[in-house]
């Protein structure tokens, strides 16, 4: 099962994209993940990759397709994937059908997630995660439940993105609209293109997702 989670910075894509995860037994591939590991590593990639992102613009795309074209063939890509932030481009949603094509298998569901766009910036500035589990919380939606506390692992240690700030988040919604929002009627008019609500709560986005995945809707 070959699925896209498609939306703005900030739409649930990472979120939605952990729970289908652990759903479907198979893997989310988040190439900003990929990008803020590299920029861990301090490799030349990374080092490109620190500018770009705190820019707010994008990865070249024979890059990126390069770094997913590696990663599917993963043993643990057999059954499927999730992929979650590419493609970002018309160019790499193209290469993407391509190189599933050469491997003889395609796309399953390309699911939008569309928002309130007013609420993203919100909802993006105030967002941070456990950093040592990854559980993602909010500075009003989500709190954990014991202050400075995560929820999961009872760590105390937390981060937050550096491109979560208002300018970049700003970058980073005119990259979406001019170079990632032009894919939609790409796979709109392969048929393949769904919609669910994502200013509904996250159960109930995780919901209208899995019904679509599991062929009820
Ligand atoms: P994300 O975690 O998906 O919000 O990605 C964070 C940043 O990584 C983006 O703002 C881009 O700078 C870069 N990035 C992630 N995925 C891609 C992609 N498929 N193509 C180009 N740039 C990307």
């Amino acid at each position: 099962m070959n699925i896209i989670l498609l939306g703005p910075p900030g739409a649930g894509k990472g979120t939605q994209a952990k729970r289908l995860e652990q759903a479907f037994a198979i893997p989310q591939l988040s190439t900003g993940d990929m990008l803020r590991a590299a920029v861990k590593s301090g490799s030349d990639l990374g080092q490109q990759a620190k500018r770009v992102m705190d820019a707010g613009e994008l990865m070249p795309d024979d890059l990126m397709v390069q770094m997913i074209e590696d990663r599917i063939q993963q043993p643990d890509c057999a059954n499927g994937f999730i992929l979650d932030g590419f493609p970002r481009t018309t160019e790499q949603a193209r290469a993407l059908d391509e190189m599933l094509a050469r491997r003889g298998t395609k796309l399953d569901h390309v699911i939008e997630l569309a928002v309130d766009e007013e609420a993203l910036v919100e909802r993006i500035t105030g967002r941070y995660s456990c950093a040592n589990c990854g559980a993602g919380y909010h500075d009003k939606y989500q709190t954990p439940k014991t202050e400075g506390v995560c929820d999961a692992c009872g760590s105390t240690e937390f981060k937050r993105r550096e491109d979560d700030n208002e300018d970049t988040v700003r970058a980073r919604l005119k990259a979406y609209h001019d170079q990632t929002a032009p894919i939609l009627p790409y796979y709109r008019d392969q048929g393949i293109l769904q919609k669910v609500d994502g200013m509904a709560d996250i159960d109930e986005v995780t919901r209208q997702i899995q019904a679509i995945v599991e062929g009820k809707r």
